[in-house]
């Protein structure tokens, strides 16, 4: 039997979502800047699909720039931003973020003379919409602060802290909403940008977006033509942006559809492992758990993983770098010894006891 407990890693590709790629793939392959019929008419849906994604999300129609995925949205929404105002030094972020988050600031900070402040989360694991408060300064030109926390799934308080940041003028605030779209509530009101990645949602991997408010104005950072309002260069992976819009609605249908499901398997989960190890981390996304056991986290995977079970210890992206795990390390969690379990409709209850019988099992073993 193979489980995969690993939805905040990836997911896997709706089968609506295939379907309407593949029929795509095989009808259509012209460039979207194309100025004769079959390029226009791809135009045209990419257009269609762009102005729908913004429906949902509750923007204007033209505030949204397709990317490979949120690691480049990320990059465009920091590095662009502050590359593009360089009258203001001081950034705010938090200790917490994804790599592709925090290693920009690294980089503004380290190569290009920027100064950062880094929030640390407080015990509950949030960074609080006082600590935003305390740091803005004059010269603040940019917050970056995650909605979910992609290793401990803590939810920050995302609409108190664009608030606080709105009625300080002169400066913007990103999210990176990745782990958030399809689970939580959306409200882009008072976001400047927002990063969004499709492969978490069940959709395309190298498929995302930036929202961004008309008014903000960011520096290219692939340099190219006229896509993507010439902020994106690069002919246009049309296809897959057309299909982003499936995506994301499929998403949020679902995410009514299986409120309730997903609230049982993670009962069942809790339930299941609250005995038999340490929960480090469950007080925010209901499909995401980080728990310690007395295994290192290498060997528990490894044993798990032959038995078909796929969990990780942390972030995919840090997966084979040996640096200090910036979550856990903040939380004061036993880095060592951390597993983080995810899932998604699409496990089962079946599936969520196969882990916790093996759990058990290999822990007696190891005892
Ligand atoms: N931000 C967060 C919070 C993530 O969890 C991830 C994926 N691990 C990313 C950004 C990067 O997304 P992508 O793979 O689409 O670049």
């Amino acid at each position: 039997m193979k489980v995969y407990l690993d939805a905040v890693s990836t997911t896997s590709v709706d089968p609506q979502v295939l379907e309407t790629y593949q029929k795509l793939l095989n009808e259509y392959y012209c460039n979207s800047d194309a100025l004769y019929d079959d390029g226009v008419a791809i135009y045209d849906m990419q257009e269609k699909a762009r102005a729908l994604i913004c429906k949902m999300l509750g923007v204007r129609k033209d505030e949204l720039i397709f990317t490979s995925g949120a690691s480049e949205a990320n990059s465009l929404a920091i590095k662009g931003l502050a590359l593009k105002h360089r009258d203001k030094k001081h950034l705010i972020t938090s200790i917490y973020e994804h790599s592709s988050v925090h290693n920009g600031f690294k980089q503004l900070e380290e190569d290009f003379g920027f100064e950062v402040t880094y929030l640390e989360p407080d015990e509950e694991g949030h960074i609080t919409p006082e600590a935003v408060k305390n740091a803005l300064r004059n010269d603040t030109l940019l917050v970056s602060i995650m909605q979910v926390n992609n290793e401990i799934g803590a939810v920050n308080d995302i609409e108190a802290i664009a608030k606080i940041v709105k009625k300080h003028p002169g400066t913007y605030f990103h999210c990176d909403m990745t782990q958030g779209l399809g689970k939580l509530d959306l409200d882009l009101s008072n976001i400047d940008m927002a990063s969004f990645s499709a492969h978490k949602i069940h959709g395309l991997k190298g498929s995302g977006a930036l929202m961004k408010k008309e008014f903000v104005q960011l520096m290219p950072i692939i340099s190219g033509g006229q896509q993507e309002y010439s902020i994106r260069g690069g002919t246009s992976n049309s296809l897959v942006n057309i299909v982003l819009a499936r995506t994301l609605r499929i998403a949020l249908e679902n995410k009514e559809k299986y409120h309730d499901y997903l609230m049982e398997l993670h009962d069942q989960l809790h339930d299941g492992l609250k005995d038999i190890v340490k929960i480090n981390y469950d007080k925010g996304l209901i499909t995401l758990m980080n728990i310690d056991t007395p295994i290192p986290s290498e060997v528990l995977l490894n044993a798990l993983n032959e038995r078909g079970i796929m969990v990780s210890s942390k972030s995919t992206c840090g997966s084979r770098k040996n640096e200090i795990n910036r979550t856990l390390h903040y939380m004061g969690y036993d880095e060592d010894h951390a597993i983080r379990i995810s899932f998604d409709y699409t496990n089962t209850e079946e599936e969520i006891d196969y882990f916790i019988k093996n759990l058990k099992e290999i822990l007696d073993q190891y005892a």
